[in-house]
Order: C-alpha cells, then structure tokens, then sequence
C-alpha cells in the first residue's frame, strides 16, 4: 500500500494496485463502447457527515445488501467525460472541472450530499496517472470515464439515504456510432419538464427512455427527439445529446435556461468553438414547427448531435408525424465538420488550446 500526494491532507488516498495488469488481453483495434474496464477504480464513502475511506484498488465487483436504498428509490447520479491521448503521446482529460460542477448539481436535485472538489479531482487524476496506458491511441477512440455515486442505506422506506458511495471507473472506448443517426421527434412520451429532473444526470431519466427507444427502432430510427411535455412543440434534446440545427446559416439549439434539458459541455465547446469562427449562434426556445418549416422550404441545412460519448453525430433523418425527411448529404455540412475538426483538434492536442480546457496528466 502506499499514500498517494494529495492536496488537503484530510483526504488520504489508499492505493492497492493489481498484481497482474489486464492491459495485454485489450484488442485495441477492436474496442467495443463500454465494454472493457481498466485495471483501477477510485472509490469513496459518506458516512457520518463526511467523505471518507478514499481509496483506488482493482476494478472489480462490489457486494450490497439487497435493501440498498439506490436499488429502490433511484437515489444515483452519473457523470461521462474523456481523455484522450494526445498527438506526441501524452494524455489530455477534458474540461473535468465542469463535470465535476454538473456532478454537483445532479447531486442537489437528487438530495444526495456535494462531492468536495479535492475527492473528484485528486481521485480522477491519480487514477488516471496510474491506468494511463489504457488511454488508447486511435483516432475515434479515448478513454471514457464514468464517475458515479449512489445511495447506500439499508433501509426500505423513502427517505434521503445517510450514506453514499462515490466511484469512478474508466473505459477505453471506440466510436459510440458508426453511421449518422436518424431521430423521430417525440409524439407520445416525454423524457423531461419543467420542475422535474430533466437537467440532472440521474438514473431514472434514462430507465425512462428505453421502452419508447424500442417502439422507435422497429420504424427504424436510432434515437427520439425529445419535445417538451405540455404542448410538443418545443425541441428539447436527444437524450444523451444535445441537439444542434443549421439554419439558413445559423447555428441555432435548444436555451438550457428552462431546465428541463442536460447542460452538455459538448454542447457549451460547440458554442464556444462556433462563436469564435464568427458562426451566428441562437441558443434560445426553439420550435418542431420552425425546424419543420426549414426542411420544406430548403433551409435547413444541417442537423446534429453533441455529446461526450458521441462527440458530434450527424442526423441523416428526422422523422415527423409519418413523414420521413432525408437531410443533406454529410459531407456537404461545412459547419459541423469544421466544428468537429476543432473540437477533435484540440482534445488530442494538435490545436492549441485557446480556451484552458485540457488538464495534461
Ligand atoms: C450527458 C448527456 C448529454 C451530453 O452532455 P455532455 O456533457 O456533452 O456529454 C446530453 N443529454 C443528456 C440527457 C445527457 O445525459
């Protein structure tokens, strides 16, 4: 065992490596997403008020009791974020400070405790310097990383657990899709509203989206484009992207101000990116009807996603109240190819980094 440095000394990490690394089993031409853990995870415990037992040890199974609160009521959050390795070699984690926050604020909404920034971050970059060479190299890959944290108590009734556990394991990923998505805009249920929990990266959100994810892939699409639940008329997002539309020439997407759609920090890096290209961006309340409206009469121009997992993944179809309309052709899109280049660009480290967001580990 030995004592990783920290930088507040009440947060000790305790450090068992694995005897024997996983490493030389990974096909790395052939990674699958989410399938292939690497040798560590980084773990903690709140109990009594406070953090504490912070530890990174061999990934591996972990044992609860069936009364586990998280189990039953749902009490758990989820964090997704990257680190890629860089043109000359090196590891580049991305932006991790805005997940940490994000992670915070799924956190309140979901009555769990706050994470103290030295835990996540100490924690993810220790563990990061240590399975640094499962980052892999190719060019649509990167190592996904998954913070989480859930309820502990043992206790049947609902009510805010006392304990937590808090985790982050990491995964080296290949491309999420390998063909541009097709969406069918929401006609019978709602992902997220005004009040509920639309804005946190909590659990449920997702459990909810299965059954209408399997009605929508027997007509053929990949994903539903979700729109608000009183009126379906407002765009809301694609549940694990945010949603992008090329406009005469605008780059218009969805406002986050109502609440009821995910902050995406790909999506923020997309308007960060474009403003600075002197791209027009609305990010604003934006309408089925004017995206609809767009598409007949010529106007719409581009249509994508933007998400960690995914990066950004063009929308080749969108499907509306039985219609069915075919966008242009991928690479006709010079804005979010030219977006895409930068964001990649600077991620791997072969674009400088005007903005502070690549910690080099
Ligand atoms: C994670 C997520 C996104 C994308 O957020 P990023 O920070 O860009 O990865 C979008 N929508 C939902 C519902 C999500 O869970």
């Amino acid at each position: 065992m030995e004592q990783a440095e920290i930088t507040k000394d009440q947060y000790q990490i305790t450090i068992e490596r694995v005897e024997k690394s996983r490493l030389p089993e990974v096909d790395f031409d052939n990674i699958p997403f989410g399938k292939i853990f690497s040798d560590h995870m980084f773990t903690a415990e709140y109990k009594d008020g406070r953090w504490q037992n912070l530890r990174i040890e061999p990934f591996g199974e972990i044992k609860y009791n069936p009364a586990m609160s998280a189990l039953h009521y749902g009490q758990l959050i989820f964090e997704g974020l990257k680190a890629h390795r860089s043109a000359d070699g090196g590891v580049n984690l991305f932006r991790h400070r805005k997940n940490f926050l994000r992670f915070n604020r799924s956190a309140h909404r979901m009555a769990m405790p706050a994470l103290p920034r030295e835990v996540f971050e100490v924690g993810l970059l220790k563990l990061l310097e240590l399975d640094r060479d499962w980052v892999p190299s190719g060019i649509n890959s990167s190592l996904y990383i998954r913070p989480f944290m859930f309820a502990t108590d043992e206790y049947v009734g609902i009510r805010p657990s006392d304990t937590y556990r808090f985790i982050i394991f990491t995964s080296p990923v290949g491309p999420y899709y390998d063909h541009p998505v097709k969406v069918k805009v929401a006609e019978k249920y709602v992902r997220a509203f005004k009040g509920g929990t639309g804005y946190a990266k909590t659990a449920g959100n997702y459990a909810a989206t299965l059954l209408p994810a399997i009605e929508v892939k027997k007509e053929g699409y990949d994903q539903i484009l979700w729109l608000d639940g009183c009126r379906f008329e407002q765009v809301h997002e694609i549940g694990t992207m945010n949603v992008f539309f090329v406009i005469d020439g605008k780059l218009i997407t969805p406002t986050i101000e109502t609440g009821e759609i995910l902050e995406g920090i790909t999506r923020d890096s997309v308007i960060t990116l474009a403003k600075d290209m002197g791209i027009p961006v609305e990010d604003r309340i934006v309408s089925i009807g004017e995206v609809i409206d767009a598409f007949h009469s010529g106007r719409l121009e581009e249509a994508f996603g933007a998400g960690t997992a995914a990066t950004i993944a063009q929308i080749s179809e969108i499907g509306y109240k039985g219609e069915r309309l075919v966008l242009p052709a991928i690479e006709s899109r010079k804005i979010s190819n030219k977006l895409k280049a930068e964001l990649m660009g600077i991620k791997r480290g072969m674009k400088e980094d005007r903005y502070g967001w690549i910690v080099k580990i």
